[in-house]
């Protein structure tokens, strides 16, 4: 349970900082896998070449999809691929940087700090929370972004934000973290498919 609200924590605080106000030049899923929900599929410990072997296993978007999303980035996107320009150089000044790995139009970043945030062009993430599912989440995060423009940190970011605020205040609400919006649609975009896991852990918890 600590892990899977540290990890709602983290989710909220991605919405609640994400700067994903891309307009909707982009669209699609990333590459579809067989894969459960990231709450319920802890990180291996984290080994040379395992972001990559992540980044492979999810797989690449065609090269149309990813220049017109570099496009969008360049653009309607430049806000927030500036705060990412500068969280990443402060996390590399503060030794924060554990590894990354270039996905699409988008940099992972896996770092000690206690964060998963979608910032333009990069997706920073805690080192504890690195999956495939949680990399497909905040990835739907970024395409989220394309897809709602300028209002997504009043639409996603906001209930997010109050969604993982009562989540750590009154866990029970947070057994279904991630089958509300925006959550589950970052799921699904992202290519995370919800499992019967999911559901078999909610009604444990029910009992
Ligand atoms: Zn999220």
């Amino acid at each position: 349970m600590r892990g899977k609200r540290f990890q709602i924590a983290c989710c909220g605080l991605c919405l609640a900082v994400i700067l994903s106000c891309c307009v909707g030049l982009t669209g699609g899923a990333a590459s579809s896998g067989s894969v459960v929900a990231d709450r319920v599929d802890p990180a291996p410990a984290a080994g040379a070449g395992h972001l990559e072997t992540i980044v492979r296993a999810i797989g690449p978007v065609s090269r149309e999809a990813e220049l017109r999303r570099n496009i969008a980035q360049a653009t309607f996107c430049l806000p927030q691929n500036v705060v990412g320009i500068l969280y990443y150089a402060l996390l590399k000044l503060t030794g924060n940087v554990v590894d990354s790995e270039g996905m699409n139009e988008t940099t992972i970043v896996v770092t000690k700090a206690p964060l998963g945030v979608s910032l333009g062009k990069f997706i920073f993430l805690n080192e504890s929370l690195l999956t495939e599912n949680t990399v497909r989440h905040e990835y739907g995060h970024t395409l989220q972004g394309y897809r709602h423009g300028p209002f997504y940190l009043l639409l996603e970011g906001a209930t997010s934000l109050v969604q993982a605020a009562v989540s750590l205040v009154v866990p029970s609400f947070g057994v279904a973290y991630f089958d509300r919006w925006p959550e589950n649609e970052a799921n699904v975009l992202g290519g995370v498919v919800q499992p019967a896991v999911s559901a078999a852990e909610s009604v444990s918890s029910r009992r």
